[in-house]
């Protein structure tokens, strides 16, 4: 028996994992995440290394291979347990266990620390003056610059010296050596947050919070450790129960995790945290290096702070003692990562959790179908907010049927009714918000005049539209050529729809020349907090309109907004992916809970081709259950997750003709190991987006209802793969239960 063992995890080395005898008296004994001590090197010191995985034979000479000296008693430490869960994730989702490893540990890059550094004057203000003269007599510029400035202020930060006062580190270096001033440096872990101390008002919980909160704290006290999904709409005050939560695990000594969609992690939401728990909270976020990335995860580390806010990657804060793990906006697609291992953020922190002995609480206005399909089993408890904190009404929500528009000769995008009230809410003096759904491409093609849209009859989604005049089936690869004519009502009026934020913002201002318009879409964000300035601009009231994408969208509370429309509900409706009704609702959702969140309740007016579909039925009814009813239904008809699971496998390759035979090789080879007959093979088909930089793209799609069997055809392909050299020259990636259609 022999273990895989790594030596040192904090560094970039970690990829080389060195084999070590298993002594007979450790078999049994052993498992992966357990730190032990070995002989490393030449001179066989002594040294640490972490278990990550186990096999029963050797590449290597055995005679070479040294033996584990014994299990360290220094109990688990943290980096055990974040070890055992790679894993977890190396099994669950594929890839390699390096791969796993550098997900979970925060890899110190080789770069130069950040430091500080000071430059102190030494000598006398006196002494000082006559250096001055001096350099100033021998034209010394750079060194008199530096000293007018030391004379004022005693020291100065040396960064900013050389960058305003044109001193090289030569003219420093040369006053120091004349004992002028000393350079003191500084290794520095900066806050990114700035606590202001301001603290903050009590306030009352409603009687839905305190039933929440009563929940997890009496589990809590118990030592019952679960999941919860806190399912409450659009300012139910879910934000102030996750805080209370997080009090109670904080002031029992342990620490929390705040995962937050990084799109929703505004300055406002981490200053409601900061009032709360002062300095003792940190943020990571992809706007910090990853220098000031691997600080925070120190800090955490060394027991500096309490509660880390961030994205995703978050998860992996290296706490000693984590108690509790809050994922705001649980449903969001972002919580996959879209590198390997593709993680669900979801399931890796109920897995963490579990190895850690901590809580998990899920929240959203418009929960996962994974999610609410946990609470109908028992495996999640449910905790709902049904009112609005601040007792607001929900806002009323109308359908337009936009068929009935070009019917009544408006080709606009806008319809008749949403134009009148734009104009009332402008008179008023009211905001309005203007939200084009538009997910990535939306490459299907519909009917302008009866809603038809063009769809896979095998796999019941949207075919998509492809250059050069072929519709095809993300899922099983099946294709028919582009219709000019309308096969359910004969119009012509059949394509693609193609308006962007862009022209939207075009015709409003042509259409309300009266109105001061704000766009915010990916180009306009593209800067740096160009986000927050928009969004900003839009709480002054600078302007009337705000027009955007889903970005628009996302929790922001903008109180003079009584007026919501979505131009296109139908674009992420008729995505070719099995999860575009969900998404659309969920989009709708949040749209609709941005009008009337301050005391003149809202409006929100859904623009549709497609009204009577079940998912923009009930989001206009904010009728959450009946629309997981229906979808419930549709997913296990179609044996998509959460009622049975799917496994992408992706294969990514330079050569065309080499993929097309991989792949068909692949389907073979999964077919023969995965003899079970419930196990379906889809494929092999070209994603929405078949080449990306020169590489060729193709998918296959297994289902099972059972994960383990997919994980078990998963494990048999990386070995196969892996020996086989017609797959070198492939890159094949997992993806299981996937949220995004490739
Ligand atoms: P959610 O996270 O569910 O959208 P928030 O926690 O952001 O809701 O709450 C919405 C607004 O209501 C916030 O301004 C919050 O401060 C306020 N709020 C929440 N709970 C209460 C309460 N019990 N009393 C008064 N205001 C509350
Ligand atoms: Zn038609
Ligand atoms: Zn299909």
């Amino acid at each position: 028996m022999f273990a895989n063992i790594i030596v040192d995890i904090t560094h970039e080395k970690l990829d080389k994992i060195f084999q070590y005898k298993v002594p007979s008296r450790m078999e049994g004994e052993l498992s992966i995440g357990m730190e032990v001590w070995i002989p490393f090197g030449k001179g066989n010191r002594i040294t640490k290394g972490y278990v990550t995985g186990f096999s029963e034979h050797s590449d290597y000479d055995v005679s070479k291979i040294k033996e584990i000296q014994e299990i360290s008693k220094d109990g688990v430490a943290i980096e055990a347990k974040l070890i055992a869960l790679a894993a977890w994730m190396k099994e669950q989702y594929g890839g390699t266990m390096i791969q796993a490893l550098k997900t979970v540990w925060p890899v110190k890059k080789e770069e130069r620390p950040k430091e500080k550094r000071m430059i102190h004057r030494t000598v006398s203000v006196e002494e000082g003056r006559k250096w001055l003269s001096f350099f100033q007599r021998k034209n010394q510029k750079a060194r008199a610059r530096l000293l007018e400035v030391l004379l004022k202020s005693e020291d100065v930060d040396d960064g900013w010296s050389t960058r305003k006062l044109g001193v090289t580190a030569q003219v420093v270096r040369a006053m120091e050596e004349k004992k002028i001033l000393t350079v003191e440096r500084e290794t520095v872990f900066r806050n990114p947050v700035r606590a202001s101390g301001a603290g903050r008002a009590r306030i009352t919980y409603t009687e839905e919070q305190q039933e929440a909160i009563r929940i997890f704290q009496e589990d809590y006290e118990r030592a019952r450790f679960d999941t919860y999904l806190l399912y409450g709409v659009t300012g139910s005050g879910k934000t102030e129960v996750y805080m209370e939560m997080i009090r109670t695990v904080v002031s029992a000594g342990r620490q929390a995790i705040v995962l937050i969609p990084e799109i929703a992690l505004t300055y406002q939401t981490v200053m409601r945290f900061v009032q709360v728990f002062g300095n003792r909270v940190s943020i990571m976020n992809s706007r910090l290096s990853a220098g000031e990335r691997y600080d925070q995860m120190m800090r955490a580390r060394s027991g500096e702070i309490d509660v880390m806010i961030g994205p995703r990657s978050a998860l992996f804060t290296p706490f000693e003692h984590l108690g509790l793990i809050v994922m705001d906006e649980e449903h969001e697609a972002t919580y996959k990562s879209e590198q390997v291992p593709r993680y669900h953020a979801r399931e890796t922190a109920i897995e963490r959790a579990r190895i850690e002995g901590a809580s998990v609480v899920l929240g959203s206005a418009t929960p996962s179908l994974e999610a609410f399909a946990g609470c109908k089993k028992g495996t999640y408890r449910l905790l709902r907010l049904t009112k609005r904190a601040k007792e607001q009404q929900m806002a009323q929500v109308s359908v337009v049927d936009m068929r009935d528009e070009l019917k009544n000769g408006n080709r606009s995008i806008i319809s008749d009714a949403l134009r009148g009230k734009i104009y009332d809410r402008l008179e008023k003096k009211e905001q309005i918000m203007l939200f084009l759904n538009r997910r990535g491409f939306a490459g299907f093609l519909s009917c302008r005049s009866c809603g038809y849209v063009v769809k896979c009859p095998h796999c019941d989604v949207s075919l998509s539209w492809h250059k050069g005049g072929r519709m095809v089936c993300h899922y099983c690869g099946y294709e028919e050529k582009v219709i000019s004519v309308c096969p359910s009502c004969g119009s012509p009026h059949i394509g693609a729809f193609k308006a962007g934020t862009q022209q939207v913002e075009e015709l409003i201002k042509k259409e309300f020349p009266q109105a001061g318009v704000l766009r915010m879409d990916l180009d306009t964000t593209r800067e740096k907090e160009s986000y927050e300035k928009i969004l900003s601009a839009f709480a002054d009231q600078e302007a009337d309109i705000l027009v955007g994408t889903q970005m628009i969208v996302k929790g922001h509370d903008f109180p003079n907004v009584t007026l919501v429309g979505v131009l296109a509900a139908d674009l992420s409706l008729y995505m070719s992916d099995f999860r575009a009704a969900e998404r659309t609702f969920a989009l709708l959702c949040q749209a609709a809970g941005r009008a009337g969140r301050g005391s003149v309740p809202g409006e929100a007016v859904i623009q549709s081709y497609h009204p009577e579909h079940y998912s923009i039925q009930t989001a206009a009814r904010q009728d959450y259950e009946a629309f997981f009813e229906q979808e419930m239904k549709f997913r296990s008809l179609m044996g998509y997750p959460p009622s049975a699971h799917l496994m992408a496998i992706l294969m990514i390759s330079e050569d065309e003709a080499l993929l097309e035979k991989g792949a068909y090789y692949l389907k073979i080879f999964a077919k023969a190991v995965g003899s079970d007959p419930k196990l379906e093979i889809i494929g092999p088909a070209s994603p929405a987006v078949a080449k990306i930089r020169d590489l060729y793209r193709k998918a296959l799609y297994l289902k099972h209802e059972d994960y383990q069997v997919l994980i078990a055809v998963k494990n048999k392909i990386e070995q196969y793969i892996e020996i086989n050299e017609g797959f070198s020259r492939i890159r094949i990636q997992f993806d299981f239960d996937p949220v995004q259609a490739f």
